[in-house]
C-alpha cells in the first residue's frame, strides 16, 4: 500500500550529469545480514532505526556510499533539472538578507547539498549581483553526512582547493574556498555551524530523515516496526507491535484524526534548533520538499533507478523517503519564529519570477537543444502534474522580518515628546504570496 511517487521523471540528458553509478557497490546483502542479526538478538526495530541504518550508517549507508542523483542514479531533483531553480533561490537569499536590514555578514547554510548544484547556482547569482551586497561578507556552510557527496560538492564549488581535516572527529571535516573566493566549510551537524545571521536552505533534505510509523488500533496507537519474516529468515516484514512503545506514547498529537501517521522527530529537533538560531541571531530558513500539511498517511517508499522499490527489499541499494509533514514542522518551530507556507513549488517559483527568467534565458540562447532543455526544465518544475504541486515551500523567519524593528523609545530626560518615527513597511517575503504570522 505504499502510495505516491517521489518524483519519477522521464530521464533527461543534461550536461550537469557527468558521473556514472553503474559500478557503485550494492551493499544490500551485508546491510540485510546486519539488520537481521540485530533484530534476531534484540527484537523488531522501529522504522526510524531501519531508515537510519540503511541511509546513514557510517560504513554501509546508502547516502554515505553513493552518488544517487541524476539519470544514472536513483532519482533526480529540481536543482539538477534546471539552473533557474537555484538562481531563483539565490535571489530569495539576497532578498531575505535585504529584508533583514543588510547585516554586515551573511552565512549561507545548506543542508544535504547533494551534488552541490543548488548552492553553486545560488553563488553564481551572488557573484552577478555582488554590487547589491555592498561591503557585506559571505561565507558558505554545508551540512552533509556523506563523505562521497562532500567530495563531489567540493569539486563542484572549489575545484581541487578544499582540504579534509586531519582527524575524523573535527566538527569541520572539510574546508576550502569557492571559485569566487568565499570561505566554505563542511559539517555533519547543524550544531557545529557557527552562530550568526544566516540564510538556511534545505531542499529534499527533510524527506531523507528517519520517520516513525504508527497505526491506530482498537487498543489505541501502536508502532509499526520492522521484523524478520519467520517464514523466510532472509526477508524483512512490517509488524504492528502489540504494546505501546515510548515513541507511540510520546510522538502522537492528542488531536490526531488520521488512522496511520508518520512522525519525523529528527526533523522536529532540527527545526527547533533552526527556530532558536533564527530568533537569536536573525535570518531565515527555506525548506522545500514534497510533502503535505498534516493530511497524508502512508508515504514511506523506496526509489531505485527512478522506479518505486520495495522499502524492505535489498536494504542499502535504494533511496528511502517519506513525505514531509509541514504541519508537524510548524508545530515544532513554535512561537519563536514566524512561519509561512507551505505553498506549492509552482506558486513559489511563479512569485519569484520564473516566467520572466525563462524568457530572458531564451532570448539570449540560439542553440535549439539548449532552448528545448530550458523549456523542458521549466515544465518539469512548474507543471502541476509533474513537480509543480507535489513540492512545497515553507519558511521560518525572525519575527522582526515581518513586523519591522521596534519603534525607538524616547530618550530619558527628553524635554519634548519625540515625533514617532514611522518605520518603513517591511519588504514582502519573496515567493510567498501572502504575508501572515502563524
Ligand atoms: N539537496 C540536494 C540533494 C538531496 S538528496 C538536491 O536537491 O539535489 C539528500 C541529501 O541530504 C544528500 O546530500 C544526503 O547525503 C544528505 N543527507 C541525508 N541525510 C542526512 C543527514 N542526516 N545529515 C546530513 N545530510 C544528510
Amino acid at each position: 500500500m505504499l502510495n505516491a511517487l517521489k518524483c519519477i521523471t522521464p530521464l533527461i540528458t543534461d550536461k550537469r550529469f557527468s558521473s556514472s553509478s553503474a559500478e557503485r557497490p550494492i551493499p544490500g546483502n551485508s546491510v540485510l545480514r546486519h539488520l537481521t542479526s540485530k533484530i534476531k538478538s534484540t527484537g523488531p526495530i522501529s522504522v526510524a532505526e531501519y531508515m537510519r541504518e540503511v541511509l546513514t550508517n557510517p560504513v554501509t549507508g546508502y547516502y554515505v556510499q553513493n552518488d544517487m542523483l541524476g539519470p544514472d542514479g536513483d532519482f533526480i531533483t529540481s536543482p539538477e533539472i534546471s539552473q533557474i531553480f537555484g538562481e531563483l533561490l539565490g535571489i530569495w537569499c539576497l532578498s531575505e538578507w535585504m529584508g533583514a536590514g543588510k547585516p554586515s555578514h551573511l552565512q549561507l547554510v545548506e543542508f544535504g547539498p547533494g551534488r552541490g548544484s543548488l548552492i553553486s547556482d545560488v553563488l553564481r547569482v551572488f557573484s552577478q549581483l555582488s554590487g547589491a551586497l555592498g561591503g557585506a561578507t559571505v561565507s558558505v556552510h554545508l551540512v552533509e553526512v556523506s563523505p562521497k557527496l562532500s567530495q563531489i560538492q567540493a569539486q563542484c564549488l572549489s575545484g581541487d582547493q578544499s582540504r579534509v581535516s586531519a582527524s575524523e572527529d573535527e566538527p569541520v571535516y572539510r574546508q576550502g574556498t569557492t571559485a569566487a573566493g568565499l570561505p566554505i566549510s563542511w559539517y555533519r551537524n547543524l550544531d557545529d555551524v557557527p552562530r550568526g545571521f544566516s540564510v538556511y536552505l534545505a531542499h529534499e533534505f527533510f524527506d531523507a530523515l528517519p520517520i516513525h510509523k504508527f497505526q491506530r488500533t482498537e487498543k489505541g496507537w501502536r508502532e509499526v516496526m520492522v521484523d524478520v519474516d519467520p517464514e523466510e529468515p532472509d526477508k524483512l516484514r512490517f509488524v504492528i507491535v502489540p504494546a505501546p512503545t515510548l515513541a507511540s506514547t510520546q510522538l502522537i498529537q492528542s488531536d490526531e484524526k488520521r488512522q496511520h501517521v508518520e512522525v519525523c522527530p529528527e526533523g522536529g529537533v532540527i527545526v527547533q534548533r533552526l527556530a532558536n538560531r533564527i530568533a537569536g541571531d536573525g535570518g531565515a530558513a527555506l525548506i522545500a520538499d514534497y510533502g503535505h500539511d498534516g493530511t497524508k498517511t502512508d508515504t514511506f517508499r523506496g526509489f531505485k533507478g527512478h522506479k518505486l522499490h520495495d522499502v524492505l527489499a535489498s536494504p542499502g541499494s535504494a533511496d528511502l523517503t517519506a513525505d514531509v509533514d509541514f504541519s508537524y514542522l510548524r508545530k515544532m518551530a513554535g512561537a519563536m519564529v514566524a512561519c509561512m507556507g507551505p505553498v506549492s513549488q509552482r506558486s513559489f517559483l511563479k512569485n519569484m519570477g520564473i516566467d520572466t527568467r525563462l524568457q530572458v534565458l531564451l532570448r539570449n540562447c540560439a542553440d535549439p537543444s539548449t532552448r528545448a532543455q530550458l523549456i523542458h526544465g521549466y515544465d518539469m518544475l512548474t507543471n502541476p502534474a509533474k513537480m509543480g504541486e507535489r513540492f512545497q515551500f515553507f519558511t521560518m523567519l525572525n519575527h522582526i522580518r515581518l513586523t519591522g524593528p521596534e519603534p525607538k523609545q524616547p530618550e530619558l530626560g527628553a524635554k519634548m515628546a519625540p515625533v514617532p518615527r514611522k518605520a518603513p513597511a517591511p519588504l514582502p517575503v519573496a515567493g510567498f504570496s501572502e504575508l501572515g504570522l502563524s
